[in-house]
């Protein structure tokens, strides 16, 4: 398989990941497609379905998984499925790009293990869980047992951070984007894998 790189961004929901990436992409010197994932939740807020994700039933998502059409699939939530549809990585490396992916741990370390070369495993650590707790309430999005539910699953998931090729603590929003491009500008720059 050739193709550009990919460019993995993991996080606990309510890390600041999305922001991360989000400014990434606007970097035009660092020629990132973002990977819209596929995922059977529903849509929240201002989301638009094949900009944000593919949303599908979860009819349809467990078709695709049967038909082997995902590069890595996962069940973060229960009944919400979230996974990366393998033409999706198609479709954006045509355009000679490289890969930017918004996903959670486990989806990311598949990625990375599938990849090693290709791939920069980046985990973006919140200040703590108190503050991530926080930053979810502000974002007024979910409700209280959907909030309680991700905080559950974050000291899960700070636990693979380690795991990671690198990790950037969100502390300091303005830091964290900086941190992050200086990381994807170097990957880039390195010879083809
Ligand atoms: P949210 O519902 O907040 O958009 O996403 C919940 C979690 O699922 C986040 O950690 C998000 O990064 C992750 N996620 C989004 N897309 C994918 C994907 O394609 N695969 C996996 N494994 N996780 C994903």
């Amino acid at each position: 398989m050739t193709g550009g790189k990919l460019i993995v961004f993991s996080a606990p929901s309510g890390s600041g990941k999305t922001t991360i990436v989000r400014h990434l992409l606007q970097q035009e010197e660092l020629n990132l497609e973002f990977s819209i994932s596929a995922t059977s939740r529903i849509p929240r807020g201002e989301e638009i379905d094949g900009t944000d994700y593919y949303f599908i039933n979860l009819k349809d998502f467990k078709q695709h998984i049967k038909n082997d059409d995902f590069l890595e699939w996962e069940e973060v939530y229960r009944d919400n499925f979230y996974g990366t549809l393998k033409t999706e990585i198609d479709r954006i490396w045509a355009m000679g790009k490289n890969v930017i992916f918004d996903i959670d741990v486990v989806g990311g370390l598949r990625i990375k293990k599938k990849y090693p070369n290709k791939t920069l495993a980046v985990f973006v650590k919140p200040p703590s869980v108190d503050e991530l707790k926080i930053r979810l309430k502000k974002r007024k999005t979910e409700s209280e047992e959907k909030i309680n539910m991700r905080i559950a699953k974050a000291s899960v998931e700070l636990a693979t951070a380690p795991q990671f090729d690198h990790i950037i603590e969100n502390k300091i929003l303005e830091v964290a984007l900086e941190e992050s491009k200086d990381l994807v500008l170097q990957f880039i720059a390195e010879g083809h894998a």
